[in-house]
């Protein structure tokens, strides 16, 4: 989806949006319950817990080996030579488009860049936010309406891109 600005080789060598570190466990992605029943076939050895009101996430809570804030530990679908082994179609709607979130400003829905990428944050802002078009926004309210636990909450390091309604 956001092909336009990242490429899979950038991607392949960073891969820092697919480790999380305990202090930004909030950041795991959110699966609904189909996706997490899909997936448990498929990756019985992947650990889920609920999360929100009717989701799940990645439990990744044993893969800390120390009490560490700033320890990271690796989805469970991240394969140290492939990336995410995940298919397009499997892949969790937060990882789709990473580095953009949703969230409640002054209660209203709105698209926000998460400003940790390393490599987005080399790129001009208006590029970036010109991801944020028309068809980006039908299927973010698409989502929306299907599972509103990927609203996150508003965080500091949030920057806004634009309204959804
Ligand atoms: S942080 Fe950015 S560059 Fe790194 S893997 Fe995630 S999307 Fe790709
Ligand atoms: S599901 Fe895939 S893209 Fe998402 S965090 Fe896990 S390895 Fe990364």
């Amino acid at each position: 989806m956001l092909s336009k600005i990242l490429s899979k080789e950038d991607c392949a060598q960073c891969r820092f949006c697919c480790s999380f570190r305990r202090c930004s466990l909030w950041e795991t992605p959110v699966f609904s319950s189909a996706e997490k029943l899909c997936l448990e076939k498929k990756y019985p050895e992947a650990k889920f817990k609920t999360c929100a009101d009717k989701s799940f996430t990645i439990d990744i809570d044993d893969c800390y080996k120390s009490s560490d804030e700033n320890e990271e530990a690796p989805c469970p679908f991240l394969d140290s030579s492939r990336g995410c082994v995940l298919s397009s179609e499997q892949k969790p709607f937060d990882c789709m488009i990473w580095p953009f979130r949703i969230t409640k400003v002054n209660n209203e829905l709105c698209v926000v860049l998460e400003k940790t990428c390393p490599v987005i944050n080399k790129i001009p802002f208006e590029k970036v936010s010109s991801v944020v078009d028309e068809g980006f926004i039908n299927l973010v309210k698409k989502k929306v309406e299907e599972n509103s636990d990927i609203i996150k909450e508003w965080r500091e390091n949030f920057v806004v891109i634009r309204k959804l309604f």
